[in-house]
């Protein structure tokens, strides 16, 4: 069993991007902003927002972080939004989800700018995803697809088998991968919790996206030997003996996956950082484009 170690290969992609950052400042160019916007108090979001505005400084990006009530109304929140669309010194925009159940999040998305919508998720850039053109693809579909090729995956003519069909991990996962790509070319099959005999349609994947949220979901009597196992799922569950009073699981029995396989994800340490380093690039894209 190999790791893809998600952690190493982010710091890979954010040194190549912190060099060009340095490399546009010396040439007078523009250099990359992103703006976030948090809403609520909610704990994991705003760690994901502080690790990408960590992120920002790391490679060398200008950050600024919105934070906004959690009782803010959606008026407020969309016209935030279009005074960052029209500010030409920001480069891409993130609103951290989930929101507030009173604030419709499709709105939210449909209303930021497709050219600074680098989490991917605008109707726009979901239909040139789709059709293969040039576009902001989701964070964490597109980190997988980073660390894939980091390690030279070759996934050409393998079964893949997607667990999850969410708008942002498992349908946009399951259109690249079988995608005329590299990394791509899968034949795949994307799976959900209406499937019928989930087990054995992953019994017979070489590769694995799991993507559902269910805690050390995928067991080892579901994994044949020498598959390659992508563990998206990141749930916070109690722990008294952690300082911060949780530990993270995902959704692979990885104790027990592992050695079965030829290569695997951590968790945590695996799609997490490849999730911030994929935002990252997407950002350096938007402001490389103007
Ligand atoms: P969603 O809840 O939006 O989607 C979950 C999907 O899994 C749904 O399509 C659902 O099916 C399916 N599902 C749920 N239970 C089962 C089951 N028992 N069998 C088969 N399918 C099932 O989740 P997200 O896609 O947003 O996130 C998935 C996980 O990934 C979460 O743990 C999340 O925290 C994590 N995540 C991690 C990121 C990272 O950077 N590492 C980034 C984003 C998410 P149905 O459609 O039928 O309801």
């Amino acid at each position: 069993m190999k790791l893809l170690d998600g952690k190493l290969a982010a710091e890979a992609v954010k040194e190549e991007l912190r060099l060009q950052v340095a490399d546009r400042a010396v040439n007078g160019k523009k250099i990359p902003h992103l703006a976030a916007i948090l809403v609520g108090n909610n704990g994991a979001s705003a760690t994901y927002v502080a690790a990408k505005v960590k992120a920002c400084e790391q490679t060398g990006f200008i950050s600024t972080l919105i934070r906004l009530e959690e009782n803010v109304s959606q008026h407020r929140l969309l016209e935030s939004i279009h005074s960052l669309n029209q500010d030409p010194a920001v480069d891409g925009i993130l609103v951290q989800l989930p929101l507030p159940k009173h604030i419709s999040e499709q709105e939210v998305i449909d209303a930021i700018d497709p050219q600074k919508d680098v989490d991917g998720f605008h109707p726009v850039n979901v239909g040139k995803m789709v059709q293969g053109a040039d576009c902001f693809v989701p964070a964490t579909p597109l980190g997988i697809m980073l660390l894939l090729a980091h390690y030279k995956i070759d996934t050409a003519g393998l079964n893949a088998v997607v667990i999850g069909r969410s708008n942002i991990v498992g349908r946009p996962m399951s259109i690249l991968l079988s995608a005329n790509s590299l990394p791509g070319n899968c034949t795949v099959t994307l799976c959900h919790s209406r499937t019928k005999d989930l087990a054995a349609h992953c019994k017979q994947a070489d590769l694995i996206v799991a993507a559902l949220g269910q805690p050390l979901f995928l067991k080892k009597e579901m994994v044949k030997d020498g598959a390659t196992v992508i563990d998206v799922g990141i749930t916070r569950v109690e722990d008294t003996t952690k300082k911060n009073g949780f530990r993270l699981l995902g959704d692979v029995d990885y104790e027990n996956v592992a050695p079965k396989c030829s290569w695997i994800t951590p968790v945590p340490g695996g799609v997490g950082p490849m999730t911030i380093a994929a935002l990252m690039k997407n950002t350096f894209l938007a402001c490389s484009r103007k």
